[in-house]
């Protein structure tokens, strides 16, 4: 193809002005403020449409647009179908990119990122969303922090905001902690350097008091990916089992251990320690350790945390030098310390049970420790060469002996209680959210430190404790805050004596926690939200998103909500009643990134084919959930494709002139009773009900697809000389622009104005098939032989007798009743009886 599609090329007969539409449209949109909510407590029918707010990166490349583009298709979709539809859009502005751009280039956070808003509005401007941009927020804007730090104090009242000295993630490129989420296969998600960990005093979100409501409600949501849900569920990680303790043989001390097989526990030959695990730095800093156990120690917290994640990893171990005693059999048992035992997770020690623990078992091998069966499987038997994992009936187990494994663990459970030594437990995977974060760009935490009273946090009333905007960057990327004297000065609210403030920032996923709130009351400067507001437009109707979310940020939101309806300021649970993840578009097989050099700007596409061009080969690529590759020739099919439908707008408007512009959907009698018109007219309906559903469903593909077989529809009556000025081809073009206009809107709203329709085409409401178009051209009638019913027929409206009569005589079943035998007399009802009498 050449040339611009605008020009009237080999397929164009008229020119589709789509510049001159864009502009048109967008300006009509916004004068009559079709997609403002103007007062959400008076707004008619409400539907909150929500795309994740991006981070404001900088460009946006064709595959960002996806996620866009179809939160738009939803909002015009719920829009025609009559709904005052909330769809708003704003900025998780505040991280780490802003500032490694400060330091790299000497530029304030602030001005990089309003830089790169400026720039990202404007090209989803380009690609003709609509969204209620009186609504725009920006987490970095102080009208904004204030409230995130509000939200901290509410945690911090109830005791979900503390702070605690832990073994965290450090990221030496970064400079900073990194929630366990943050780090990837060992690296820092962000830069990808090697992570260490380190031990700081960190502010926490204590996430894991709701573990068990954030399990349970995942169950509430229906319209939710089922693999989110998953992924959410494993994230917890709920585990039933025990709580054990192991005295230490010569103290007065115990190791605690966590195991979902109690039933094992007579199997247990020995304990491993994790290198972290406070009695291991006990026995370490009072010198009771090898000088072995020492060297392992030290390499293992120098040693990458990637390595110690990665499975393929060898065991390695080391005895401590004391031992513990089996809380059951009195048996005195060794303890290691070794590398597959992590504090992250469990109590950071285990009992070991070689027969019946893959791991174990290796280590026990190496190590040639007891490995003793106690769990024996119903059929056959271990061969030794692997840990026998399944349930079955107890052996070696004392008075346990015979039992099932359930049966065991209740046993066992109880055992273990009257001896004090244990407890029936339930264990989450879920750790508490690790919060503070050692940077500038970020959201102040509102505590100060008073030698005299300890931390104390910063009264409502003297918030936001605002970020500094003269401050110097380093470039081994330490907070500035921590060295700006004015900043950290402080007065202590209780003494009033001097203190320091905080220099730790919020993680940005607590900007992003509650944000969806604040779009129904954005300039709000008495509260983060209103109440009335909120319970009235939440849950979110539909969310939009990556899946790269599907874990964090939802479960954190989930958790900021269920806090909030705890404090009685909102009456709903949960934040996002359907979600949808899209999926991702590639190049040349890869995800587009600025650093593999193959992202597709939209900038140029935009301009040359018109914006629906670009937003129609978008839903087109693929089911908007799965991964698609971009092909720029596929743009040029989505060009060809709205050019032969303003074509046809072009033709058929010449009919319109001069006649009343209203669609002449009305007189049944118009409609042609059979020929080329009827089947046009049935077959617009057949497609007229499959697009629609498709829609609903979020089929935008096939969606589009079927917008394609509508116009082949059009264009194959027109070629075998069908009549454009027919009211069915009328209707035709007044469904098919309606039903285009979610998808490709700017030519929609050109071709409705063109058709000599009134009004803004989003006003014109959602069509449906019609029942009596699609109603099928042919009868079907009873067949009788010699007065008994034998078969039913489909035969034409209006059939004779003679072709009734021909029909029945094919029919299997009047076949079989009627033989050979000659068919005396036919009496016929149309459209209900053939009576045969056969002799
Ligand atoms: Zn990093
Ligand atoms: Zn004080």
């Amino acid at each position: 193809m050449t040339g611009s599609a605008a020009s009237t090329g080999a397929h164009g007969r008229h020119a589709y002005p789509f510049h001159e539409m864009e502009q048109k449209a967008r300006k009509r949109w916004k004068e009559e403020g079709l997609f403002e909510i103007r007062d959400p407590m008076k707004a008619q029918r409400p539907f909150y449409c929500l795309n994740m707010f991006p981070y404001p990166s900088g460009d946006l490349h064709v595959g960002h647009g996806r996620n866009y583009i179809l939160g738009d298709v939803v909002t015009r979709l719920k829009r025609m179908q009559g709904f005052s539809v909330l769809s708003p859009m704003g900025w998780d502005a505040f991280g780490l990119p802003a500032e490694n751009a400060a330091i790299a280039n000497r530029t304030p956070p602030a001005v990089w990122t309003k830089r790169n808003i400026a720039r990202m509005k404007e090209q989803l401007i380009s690609w003709g969303l609509v969204y209620d941009w009186s609504r725009e927020i920006a987490s970095c804007d102080p009208s904004y922090y204030r409230w995130t730090q509000w939200l901290f104090l509410q945690l911090y009242k109830r005791g979900l905001a503390y702070r605690a000295k832990g073994a965290v993630n450090w990221c030496p490129s970064c400079n900073t902690v990194l929630a366990n989420e943050q780090v990837v296969e060992g690296q820092c998600e962000r830069c990808g350097t090697a992570v260490e960990t380190r031990d700081l005093e960190q502010w926490y979100f204590k996430i894991t008091a709701y573990a068990e409501p954030l399990l349970r409600d995942l169950d509430l949501l229906l319209h939710w990916p089922e693999k989110v849900r998953v992924m959410q569920a494993n994230w917890i990680g709920k585990s039933e089992g025990a709580s054990i303790r192991f005295p230490i043989e010569g103290t007065t001390g115990a190791i605690e251990v966590f195991t979902t097989r109690p039933d094992t526990l007579l199997g247990a030959t020995y304990l491993v320690l994790a290198a972290e695990h406070p009695l291991t730095a006990r026995l370490h800093a009072e010198r009771k350790l090898s000088a072995k156990a020492v060297e392992l120690i030290e390499r293992l917290k120098r040693h990458r945390i990637e390595n110690r994640f990665a499975v393929e990893t060898e065991k390695e171990g080391v005895n401590a030098g004391i031992e513990a005693i089996h809380p059951l059999t009195g048996a005195k048992l060794p303890v290691w310390i070794a590398n597959y035992v992590l504090m992250g997770y469990g109590t950071g020690a285990i009992m070991a049970v070689p027969a019946h623990d893959q791991r174990d078992f290796e280590f026990a091998r190496k190590y040639s420790l007891p490995i003793v069966e106690v769990v024996r499987p119903e059929a056959g038997g271990s061969d030794g060469s692997a840990a026998y994992e399944g349930e079955g009936a107890l052996v070696n187990s004392g008075g346990f002996d015979g039992l099932s494994s359930t049966e065991g663990k209740r046993a066992i459970v109880q055992a273990l209680s009257a001896k004090n030594a244990g407890e029936a437990r339930i264990n989450y995977r879920l750790r508490d959210w690790l919060i503070s974060r050692q940077r500038y760009w970020g959201a102040p935490i509102p505590m100060v430190n008073c030698a005299r009273c300890g931390v104390q946090p910063v009264p409502e009333s003297e918030l936001p404790v605002l970020l500094p905007d003269q401050v110097e960057f380093r470039p081994t990327g330490e907070s500035p805050l921590k060295f700006n004297e004015e900043f950290r000065r402080a007065k202590c609210p209780k003494c009033g004596g001097p203190a320091s403030r905080e220099t730790d920032t919020m993680d940005t996923f607590v900007d992003s926690s509650w944000y969806f709130m604040r779009y129904l009351s954005p300039t709000l400067d008495s509260a983060p939200f209103e109440s009335d507001t909120v319970n009235r437009w939440l849950p979110v109707n539909q969310y939009i998103g990556g899946v790269e979310h599907a874990i964090l940020h939802l479960l954190y939101s989930r958790f900021i909500v269920k806090v909030l309806r705890d404090l009685g300021l909102v009456k709903f649970s949960e934040p996002f009643e359907r979600l949808f993840t899209q999926g991702m578009i590639t190049k040349d097989g890869v995800k587009m990134s600025k650093s593999k050099k193959n992202t597709v700007a939209p900038d140029d596409l935009i301009r040359k084919y018109g914006a629906d061009t670009v937003r129609l080969y978008t839903l087109f690529i693929g089911p908007p959930e799965k991964d698609a590759e971009w092909n720029d020739r596929g743009v040029e099919g989505a060009s060809r494709f709205l050019q032969r439908y303003w074509n046809l707008v072009e033709d058929t408007a010449v009919n319109v002139k001069g006649r009343a512009p209203a669609p002449p959907l009305s007189g049944k009698s118009a409609w042609a009773s059979e020929g080329p018109r009827r089947d046009l007219r049935r077959r617009i309906h057949q497609l007229t009900a499959q697009i629609v559903a498709d829609m609903d469903r979020l089929h935008l593909n096939t969606a589009v697809s079927g917008m394609m077989q509508f116009v082949n529809a059009l264009d194959d009556y027109r070629d075998h000389g069908g009549d454009l000025a027919a009211p069915e081809v009328d209707e035709a073009m007044d469904i098919g622009t309606r039903m285009l206009s979610p998808l490709a809107p700017h030519t929609a709203e050109g071709a409705w104005e063109r058709l000599g329709r009134s009004g803004s085409i989003f006003t014109a409401g959602w069509p449906e098939a019609s029942q009596e178009a699609l109603k099928s051209d042919t009868q079907r009638i009873v067949v009788q032989v010699n007065g008994k019913v034998r078969s039913q027929i489909d035969v034409p409206s209006g059939a004779s007798q003679e072709l009734a009569r021909d029909i029945a005589k094919q029919d299997p079943n009047v076949q079989k009743h009627t033989g050979s035998k000659e068919w005396a007399q036919v009496h016929y009802v149309p459209g209900r009886l053939l009576n045969i009498v056969v002799r």
